[in-house]
This record gives C-alpha cells, sequence and structure tokens, in this order.
C-alpha cells in the first residue's frame, strides 16, 4: 500500500498523486486550446506562424478524456491558454465541461482580452473563475506594433468586461522589454491601481526567433532600481535577493504588484506544473522542447489505465531545472505553440 499520500485536502485522490523525481506534485495543468491567435506579438509568435490542422487538435472530448485522467491524479487547477483561447470555437462550452469534471477546483484563463467582452459573461456563467490579461503598452499605436495590428480599446473593454462579470482578482502580464515599454512600467502601475487590477512584471523570455531579444530583455532586479517604480512600489532589499515570483505593496495602501523573473532566477524548485500544446503533446518544461503525445495514445485506443502510466512515465522526464539557453536558436516550438 502506497503511504506517501498528501495530508487529507478535503479531496479524494482516486489514484496515486503526480509526483515527479524530485518530489513536486503536479496538481497544475496549463492547456493550450489551440495555437492561433489574432494577435502577431513581437516576442511570442513568428509573423508566419504555421498552425496545427483542425483534425491534429486534441477535440473537446479527447481534452476532457486527459483532464479527467489528470484530476484524478490530483490535477485541481486548469488555466485555459493558447494561442488566443478565444478564437477557439466553444470555448464556453469547454469551460463548463471541465469545471464539471470532479476534481477540478478552478478554472482560469490567459488571454489577450480583444475578444474578452464577447465572452466574459459567457465564461462566468461556465464556471471560469478568473482571467490574466496580457497588456504590455497603453500607448494604442505602440499596441498596433507590439501585436502586429491590434486595437488596444478592444483590451480595455475586455477589462472592463471581466471586472463586470466579476472574473476577479484581474490579473495584467506585462512582459517587460527595454526599448520598448520600459518607459511605461510606472504608467501601468498607475493605470491598473486605478481600475482595481493587478498588474505582475514579467521578464521577457527567448521564446521565438527573428525577435531581438537580446536588446530587449530587462531583468526584474532592473526595473526594482527605477525611480519611478520605488516612488510607486514599497521595494525591500530583501526583495532583491528573493525568490523568482513576488508581490509587493503599492505605497498607496491600494494593492499590489507582482514581478516574475523566469530568467534572472528560477522558481523550478516549486514548479508543480505541465502544459497540454493544443495538439495533446504534455509538455514538460517551458525552455525546454521535451514531451509526451497523449493524443496518439489515445486516437491509437489507448485505455485508461495506459494513459495513466504514460502519463506518470512522461512526468519522470520533467527536469529538476529548466535551462533558458539565452538564445532564441534552435527553439522548434514558439510560446504559441507551447502554450504560455
Ligand atoms: N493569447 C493569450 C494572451 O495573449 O494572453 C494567451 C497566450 S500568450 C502565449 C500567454 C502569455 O505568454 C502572455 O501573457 C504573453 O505575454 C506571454 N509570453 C509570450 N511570449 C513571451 C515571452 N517571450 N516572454 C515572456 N512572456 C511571454
Amino acid at each position: 500500500m502506497e503511504l506517501n499520500y498528501p495530508a487529507y485536502s478535503g479531496k479524494i485522490f482516486y489514484m496515486k498523486p503526480l509526483v515527479d523525481r524530485f518530489g513536486r506534485t503536479i496538481t497544475y495543468l496549463r492547456v493550450s486550446v489551440t495555437d492561433r491567435c489574432n494577435q502577431r506579438c513581437n516576442y511570442c509568435s513568428r509573423p508566419q506562424e504555421e498552425h496545427k490542422k483542425r483534425d491534429q487538435l486534441l477535440s473537446f472530448s479527447e481534452l476532457v478524456k486527459i483532464i479527467t485522467i489528470m484530476a484524478e491524479m490530483g490535477v485541481e487547477k486548469i488555466r485555459f491558454t493558447g494561442g488566443e483561447p478565444l478564437v477557439r470555437k466553444g470555448i464556453t462550452e469547454l469551460v463548463g465541461m471541465v469545471n464539471a469534471i470532479s476534481g477540478i477546483r478552478e478554472t482560469t484563463l490567459t488571454t489577450n482580452a480583444t475578444l474578452l467582452s464577447r465572452f466574459a459573461r459567457g465564461l462566468k456563467d461556465a464556471g471560469l473563475k478568473r482571467v490574466n490579461i496580457s497588456l504590455d503598452t497603453l500607448n494604442p499605436e505602440k499596441f498596433r506594433l507590439i501585436t502586429g495590428g491590434g486595437r488596444l480599446e478592444q483590451v480595455f473593454d475586455g477589462i472592463e468586461s471581466a471586472l463586470r462579470e466579476g472574473l476577479v482578482p484581474v490579473k495584467l502580464n506585462t512582459v517587460v522589454m527595454r526599448g520598448i515599454n520600459d518607459d511605461e512600467l510606472a504608467s501601468i502601475i498607475d493605470f491598473a491601481q486605478e481600475h482595481g487590477l493587478t498588474v505582475r512584471f514579467i521578464e521577457c523570455m527567448p521564446m521565438r526567433d527573428g525577435f531581438d531579444w537580446k536588446r530587449h530583455y530587462m531583468p526584474i532586479h532592473e526595473v526594482l532600481e527605477r525611480e519611478d517604480i520605488k516612488e510607486r512600489v514599497a521595494v525591500e532589499e530583501s526583495a532583491k535577493e528573493g525568490g523568482a515570483e513576488y508581490m509587493l505593496p503599492l505605497r498607496s495602501g491600494r494593492g499590489m504588484v507582482g514581478f516574475i523573473s523566469p530568467l534572472s532566477k528560477s522558481f523550478c524548485r516549486r514548479c508543480n506544473r505541465l502544459r497540454l500544446t493544443a495538439d495533446g503533446r504534455l509538455h514538460l518544461c517551458l525552455p525546454q522542447d521535451k514531451d509526451v503525445s497523449l493524443r496518439d495514445a489515445l486516437r491509437a485506443g489507448a485505455d485508461k489505465k495506459t494513459l495513466e502510466a504514460l502519463i506518470r512515465k512522461a512526468v519522470e522526464l520533467k527536469p529538476e531545472e529548466g535551462v533558458y539557453t539565452f538564445s532564441t536558436e534552435g527553439r522548434k516550438k514558439s510560446m504559441i505553440h507551447i502554450g504560455g
């Protein structure tokens, strides 16, 4: 009999929990529902991305099968992402189906919010808890350039609808890029504060070729040294030495700001997440191209036991630490394929 179950947390585990070779219990799955996006962010996707064909993507019933098995192994939190998750036809129904899976405690979604005003009500009704919204600039022209033609006012409408429907807390994800938006970080903090949002600044990762990543990369510790940031955020010295992901209070007392440093620091030691790509590959570590196809097994007729074994075997491949090459050369998958 297995005795290494985590302490009872009010949830019944039907199977042995999913624990990797380094003792990390996997409870979080990011599900990319499409590799298509209605934007072309310069640091994220290539101008001419190749997309999977419709029949290469996991169907909703395949997705539900995989998530159900993983929920039985202890996965309790699902984040829908992509590509842009709101361009996948039927996304609202999918959210409802996943929320109905026993063991799933929370579903969330990461979106560029350009279509959110159309979907927010339905997503809320389907049981979605909250959204993270990507927003790198407050300048419409810069937004158009970064996103390859996007319209900033659609994002503002999306934010408004998320707040109205109670998809809260709404978190903004801002990728920090030297020479592109580093002059706007303070304004983004002010914007977030004014609208009751939480902003998180994220280091730009070298995820795609053709983007001059070295020129634009700016480590979080540099952000924390800026006067306009220190005026707004209570930056404790200890934070600079601290982990890769932390929240600091606003001096106004009206909220917090997050700082995420996947490159200059590392949060691998407590990484409890896996990613499922739109074509059904279990991707084990963001900066590494290691994955295992669950779709192929499923379509070859694998039963539940076989899939469970395959998932456990895949998790054994999860490395202790994700190594960034600090170069975009030779990366087979961009963020749009892996699911951010
Ligand atoms: N389309 C959705 C969106 O825009 O939020 C979801 C997918 S997108 C790939 C998810 C997140 O990945 C976004 O917040 C985006 O800013 C982030 N992202 C993409 N490429 C990145 C990179 N090179 N470095 C850091 N974050 C990145």
